[in-house]
């Protein structure tokens, strides 16, 4: 098994659109994998070099090239996990998912594998589940939904973070998975529209499970997971307005993406450290739901990738430098 911790860190520019209100094209500068932005209250510039930038014009082709061999090496067993990280209307969701014409990096995924599958002599199994974390608590997005299904979340003999009683739906073909998709995201409106929320304010967790014939859970090396997590938006508490359940949500969001920051912070040290496998003790995960359940696919063997999503607005300046200042833990 490979050493821990390789999460690649990249920013998406996204063009700009009708309501952006002012935009400032001098703003964000993108050179390369170079990006600086304006920061308006003390009019300088922050510069940040990070793996890649993928400036207005790039493609969803384009962003899943990166993503390809990710999928490769979680086809031959590694963990695997995407996110993508920025302010609501940053473009998250676009990248992710995309759309019917525009389809992002779900659907891309989706289609590779089974694709994969087909050339290959002795095919492996898929599965998925799909959950959403909406003000720290889990919900199932699939079976059932006619109503929002919270779950608990247990620590396995293992030592693994584990949902429980989640469902793990197996499927065989593109289609067979778009109609169950379909399904949950309706859940996740449902939900949302129950607990009186929005679906960006919370995380939304798909997991792809890929498992070879003949292996079982004596060969770890025979099983490949993909993690990818649409986050919920990382705006600040006091650009989202103050009533008493929106500020509750904001601090539930922000503490999920505070933490998620520390353990990334706290692994990246580990891999500094050249530490190996042995222990977790040090590391945040038990602070929020989110990296709780992201655990195992953030450290031990797993490799990364997240994507900063960034939107040209003026009014997102200070986001901008919020989100750029999160990418840069990655460095
Ligand atoms: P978020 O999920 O971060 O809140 P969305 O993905 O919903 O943001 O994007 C906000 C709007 O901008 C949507 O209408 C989306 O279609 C559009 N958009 C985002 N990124 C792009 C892009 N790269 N190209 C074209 N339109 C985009
Ligand atoms: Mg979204």
């Amino acid at each position: 098994m490979s050493i821990s911790k390789s999460i690649a860190c990249h920013v998406r520019l996204r063009p700009t659109c009708p309501n952006d209100g002012f935009v400032n094209p001098d703003a964000i500068k993108i050179s390369g994998n170079s990006i600086s932005a304006m920061n308006k209250e003390n009019d300088k510039r922050y510069h940040f070099d990070l793996d890649k930038c993928h400036d207005a014009p790039s493609t969803q082709e384009e962003v899943f090239e990166c993503v390809k061999p990710m999928i490769e090496q979680a086809i031959a067993g590694q963990n695997t996990t995407i996110f993508t990280y920025g302010v609501t209307g940053s473009g998250k969701t676009h990248t992710m998912q995309g759309n019917q014409s525009d389809p992002g990096i779900i659907p891309r995924t989706i289609e590779s594998i089974f694709r994969k599958q087909s050339e290959t002599p002795n095919p492996f199994s898929v599965s998925f589940s799909h959950v959403e974390i909406l003000k720290d608590e889990v919900y199932d997005l699939l079976g059932d939904r006619s109503e929002p299904k919270k779950r608990d979340i247990r620590t396995s003999a293992e030592g693994q973070n584990v949902v429980a009683d989640l469902i793990i739906q197996p499927i065989n073909s593109v289609t067979e998975f778009d109609i169950i998709y379909d399904a949950a995201a309706k859940t996740r409106k449902t939900a949302s529209t129950k607990l009186n929320s929005s679906s960006s304010r919370s995380h939304a967790i798909l997991t792809i499970y890929l498992q070879h014939p003949g292996s079982d859970a004596g060969h770890t090396t025979q099983h490949g997971k993909i993690c990818l997590t649409d986050l919920a938006g990382s705006e600040n508490n006091n650009l989202t307005g103050n009533d008493k359940e929106r500020m509750r949500e904001s601090s539930a969001i922000n503490t999920s993406l505070t933490t998620l920051g520390k353990v990334i912070d706290a692994l990246n040290e580990k891999a500094k450290r050249g530490h190996k496998g042995s222990g977790t003790a040090f590391i945040p995960y038990r602070d929020s739901k989110l990296t709780r359940l992201l655990q195992d696919a953030l450290g031990g063997s797993s490799q990364g990738l997240l994507i900063c999503c960034l939107a040209p607005g003026e009014k997102f300046a200070r986001d901008t430098i919020n989100t750029l200042q999160f990418a840069k833990k990655l460095k």
